[in-house]
């Protein structure tokens, strides 16, 4: 990281909250930033003028009616700012190029990727940043690469800790794409992802502490504590698919070493394993009424209701947001049971806490490229406590 003089970090906390105030306020005066952030009116004149020279910021018009001289809005130049945003999944890679209004301008992606090893991994990923970089409107206008994957994930040091279906340990995946792109680049495991978005402007806006679970090809949990992501000594807090949960014929052994995690059967993977079934194959079967799939999903409903129930007496979290490929198909049928199992057996001083899921698919590169949006217009949090 580059070494910047205390002077240079102040100008840009300045411009920082500046911008931060014009992304989030919009449509704000000079004059109303002054106030807002107690920075002089000539301070924010001189980093307003910056910001526009930069393409930043553009003026509207001005305000009439309004209390004397006619202020001047100012606004994000969002339609001429763009962000990358890519999902690396086990079984593909799709990216998105949008601009800071969100619309997508081009998409690129590549199925059936079966990894071989980290180099092969990293030149799909470098394939799709290649594509989408080459559709960029004009030089200087992409802000950054945002990208999630299904690993654990290093994302202050921009390392893949550890993904087996990635084949990647301990992967310095920016340093590599730096090497050729010279943009930001954000990396951030797939269910840390959701939980930082949905924390900024989605279904978690307004809790402080809560817990994202994931229950997908694989289970990934993500716990945010007071409104940052909480990960741990060595970055793999969160690791809710490897609760031990399932006992007696329901205990099959899991890729971890250890046996009745609740991977093996609550996930995607698990359920290809250990039933012989997809996730669509079961999902079906549920629906036509059969037996023993629906003696399954009650299988699985209680045991992630009782581990759930344990995760929150825990860490006492105000809402849980449950996501993915399983709670899509089947969380309308099992959610309610997860529900009342934790309101049953959870401790009684953690009674309230709300229990959501989602049954839209996530698009996770295009939260990726959110994350672009998010970073650009943030206060770096390791400055603010220089
Ligand atoms: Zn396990």
């Amino acid at each position: 990281m580059r070494k910047v003089s205390s002077q240079q970090n102040l100008k840009f906390i300045n411009q920082q909250k500046v911008l931060n105030l014009i992304y989030n306020q919009t449509p704000i005066s000079r004059v109303e930033i002054a106030e807002r952030t107690a920075l002089t009116q000539q301070t924010v004149t001189n980093i307003v003028n910056r910001l526009m020279e930069d393409d930043l910021v553009v003026e509207g018009k001005p305000i009439a009616g309004a209390k004397g001289r006619n202020p001047i809005p100012l606004a994000i130049n969002a339609d001429k700012l763009y962000a990358i945003g890519i999902e690396v999944a086990i079984k593909y890679i799709r990216g998105k190029l949008i601009d800071f209004q969100k619309k997508v301008i081009a998409e690129f992606r590549i199925d059936d990727t079966g990894f071989e090893n980290s180099e092969d991994t990293f030149e799909c990923v470098r394939k799709v940043v290649y594509q989408l970089v080459k559709e960029v409107p004009k030089k200087g206008s992409l802000k950054g690469i945002g990208i999630s994957l299904q690993a654990l994930v290093d994302s202050k040091n921009g390392i893949v800790i550890y993904s087996p279906g990635l084949e990647m340990k301990d992967f310095p995946l920016v340093e590599k794409l730096k090497e050729e792109f010279d943009f930001p680049i954000y990396i951030e495991n797939d269910v840390n992802l959701v939980a930082i978005i949905e924390n900024e402007k989605g279904r978690l806006i307004d809790s402080e502490n809560n817990i994202v679970l994931k229950l997908d090809h694989g289970i990934g949990g993500a716990i945010m504590n007071h409104k940052q992501i909480f990960v741990g000594a060595s970055n793999v807090a969160g690791e809710f698919g490897h609760i031990k949960a399932f006992t007696g014929t329901n205990r099959y052994s899991c890729i971890c070493g250890s046996a009745g995690c609740l991977t093996t059967l609550a996930s995607a993977s698990g359920l290809l394993r250990n039933k012989g079934l997809t996730l669509d194959e079961f999902s079906a079967n549920v629906q036509a009424a059969d037996s023993e799939a629906n003696q399954d999903l009650n299988t699985i409903a209680d045991a992630v209701g009782r581990a759930l129930s344990n995760v929150v007496t825990f860490l006492n979290p105000d809402r849980v947001l449950l996501v993915g490929k399983v709670i899509e198909k089947l969380g309308d049928r099992f959610v309610p049971q997860v529900v009342q199992i934790v309101n049953e057996t959870v401790l009684y001083s953690c009674k309230d806490v709300s229990i959501i899921h989602m049954i839209e698919p996530l698009d996770e590169s295009m939260l990726a490229a959110e994350l672009v949006i998010k970073k650009h217009f943030e206060i770096p949090l390791e400055l603010l406590s220089l």
